[in-house]
């Protein structure tokens, strides 16, 4: 037997487009029995995660994605956090922080775009940001304008390093985003372990402090699965998975969840059970 879970997902209240009762309705409709929601630097979407879950019967959690900075590869470590207590102390103080850096760096990608000759508004940006501001908001706002046709090109022409609207990430270090998320009682989770790097990267983020791996992720083939299971295995590091799905229009909206035989849940289940 198998169960569709999903642990890696965004909603309105960071770069998705379904609000936390949309997801629910659609983890219902997709047959996912569980749900942890992980925006990025924020925990906002957590009491409507939970009523929504309740009455359609879908067991919720919440979670945190953190995207990193800094030298090398640190610009591309997304750490998940898990079971973490949104109440604990100065967590909410950081997240806010991260959200106040994330729109000087919104303002200044809106200022370099306005330079090229595009009528690009950072009030058009923040616009369709429920709270936390990313470049997902700068694409969707150059859409609105005509001037590109999906998420995907315009990171492709302007938002990704290298391209013209493109500045650097001002998140935190790994090494904060780990302490972080652990001072907060949570695990953190290395998301998409193929963007941050090769073995060196990861065992450079395990000294660190990380207990998990996202293992299943709906880029991942069976092959990178096995692979990454072993690695995590090997280290006594949790295996998680998920789809890292942002909702309808975004292009990242393929089947929400991810598929476990129920032998394989167990572990996972009981990793991230101390959740929220
Ligand atoms: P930011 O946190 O502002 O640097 O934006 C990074 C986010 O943009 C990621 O977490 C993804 O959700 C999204 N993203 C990254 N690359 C792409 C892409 N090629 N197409 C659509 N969304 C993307
Ligand atoms: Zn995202
Ligand atoms: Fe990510
Ligand atoms: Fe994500």
């Amino acid at each position: 037997m198998t169960k569709r879970i999903e642990l890696h997902c965004h909603s309105v209240f960071s770069d998705g487009t379904l609000t936390p009762a949309g997801l629910v309705a659609r983890a219902a409709e997709s047959g996912v029995s569980l749900l942890v929601l992980t925006d990025h630097d924020s925990v906002s979407g957590a009491a409507e995660l939970a009523a929504a879950g309740a009455a359609a019967g879908v067991e919720t959690r919440l979670g945190i994605e953190i995207n990193c900075a800094g030298e090398g590869s640190a610009d591309r470590v997304h750490v998940l956090g898990y079971g973490l207590d949104p109440a604990s102390p100065g967590f909410a103080a950081r997240l806010a922080e991260f959200r106040e850096r994330r729109t000087v760096r919104a303002r200044r990608m809106v200022e370099k775009l306005r330079a090229l000759g595009y009528p690009l508004e950072y009030d058009a940006v923040r616009a369709s940001a429920h709270e936390t501001v990313g470049r997902p908001h700068v694409a969707d706002a150059l859409r609105r304008l005509g001037i590109v046709k999906s998420r995907k090109e315009a990171f492709e022409r302007f938002l990704i390093k290298g391209k013209p609207g493109y500045e650097d990430s001002m998140g935190p270090s790994p090494a904060e985003a780990i302490a972080l998320i652990r001072d907060a009682g949570g695990i953190p989770c290395l998301a998409h372990p193929q963007t941050a790097g090769k073995e060196p990267e990861l065992e450079a983020l395990r000294a660190l402090g990380l207990q998990g791996v996202e293992v299943r992720y709906a880029a991942h083939s069976p092959s990178q699965v096995r692979a990454y299971g072993d690695w995590a295995a090997a280290r006594g590091l949790l295996a998680v998975g998920g789809s890292d799905y942002h909702g309808p229009g975004t292009g990242r909206d393929a089947r929400l969840g991810v598929e476990y035989e129920d032998a394989d849940l167990g572990p996972v289940l009981d990793g991230i059970s101390r959740c929220s």
